[in-house]
């Protein structure tokens, strides 16, 4: 098998059979409301949302698949504005289910309510990173707070032992902060960074899509950031097909893939030196209050073309 036919993703069980992934909109309540949100989140919960029971029932049919059963994810809107996502993670974790929970940045995600959630079960947190410094991150969530409840989340989550995965939807206001995005995440440390590309949809149907450069700036970025960070992307298939084509022009010695380039609008971004350098620094003291982590705490900075592909 020559290295272009390679498996781009491991296989754990066939997608024929079962999903790999059930992520169950809880509720359409959220505090913020973010420009680009998919669900058109409003601030009060609907009396008619799905109870407690009809949650238990979606996780017993999930736990029918057999093992191993797909991850379960808990979203919203934001979940911790419902009174049951520990009942419903220790549910699932009795019937041989994974859950992890997807909480917005809101001061109802507290220390204390994380550690609850840790001790039901839950394996794992999914945080939303949009920009590097407060001023990006608080100025497009439109609230200010969000960015200091996240990074303090992520603190707590990390130092629970959980899987922390974030996610920065890539939009108009953020393809120049990526790299700035992507330091904080390997100080932090977490098990994935997926650049999430705006689906325009729900209130995210007014935000400007990014130009096809720009696309192929940002996934080019992606692959370069391997070394540093687990990254993938979401909705961003062709992200396959970037990481397969650096792969040729690596195995071919084409001159852009011995200095790999980061797209195809020169300056956009770092090229790979800079990006190393720039991964490895010291974070400026006036960019934000960044703490390093025990690298030996950072799940995992090697990946493959199987994670590479994995969108
Ligand atoms: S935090 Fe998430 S669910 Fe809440 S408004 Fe923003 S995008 Fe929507």
């Amino acid at each position: 098998m020559n290295a272009a036919a390679q498996a781009i993703r491991r296989r754990r069980h066939d997608a024929g059979e079962r999903p790999f992934i059930v992520i169950r909109e809880s509720t359409r309540a959220c505090p913020p409301a973010c420009p680009h949100c998919r669900a058109e989140a409003v601030p009060g919960r609907n009396p008619r949302e799905p109870d407690t029971t009809a949650a238990k029932d979606l996780l017993h049919q999930v736990a029918a698949f057999g093992q191993p059963a797909p991850l379960f994810v808990i979203t919203g809107g934001d979940p911790f504005q419902r009174p049951d996502p520990n009942e419903l993670v220790a549910y699932g974790r009795e019937a041989g289910v994974r859950v992890a929970v997807s909480p917005s940045g809101t001061p109802a995600l507290t220390a204390e309510r994380l550690r609850e959630l840790h001790a039901a079960g839950a394996v794992g947190l999914s945080l939303g990173l949009d920009g590097s410094t407060a001023a990006i991150h608080d100025t497009f969530r439109g609230v200010p707070g969000v960015f200091r409840w996240t990074l303090d989340a992520w603190d707590t989550a990390r130092a629970l032992d959980m899987k922390v995965r974030f996610n920065t939807t890539v939009a108009r206001h953020n393809p120049h902060d990526l790299p700035g995005i992507v330091r904080l995440v390997a100080e932090h440390g977490a098990m994935l960074w997926s650049a999430f590309f705006l689906v325009p949809t729900g209130r995210g149907r007014t935000l400007g899509a990014l130009t096809t450069g720009e696309v192929e700036d940002v996934l080019n970025f992606v692959h370069d950031v391997g070394p540093a960070v687990p990254a993938k992307t979401t909705e961003a298939h062709h992200f396959r097909r970037v990481a397969l084509q650096r792969q040729v022009l690596a195995a071919t010695g084409d001159p852009y893939a011995e200095e790999p380039w980061c797209g195809y609008v020169p300056g956009s971004f770092p090229r790979s030196r800079e990006l190393a350098a720039l991964l490895a620094g010291p974070r400026d003291a006036e960019e934000g209050p960044v703490r390093r982590q025990d690298a030996s705490r950072s799940h995992g900075r090697e990946r493959s073309i199987d994670q590479q592909g994995a969108a």
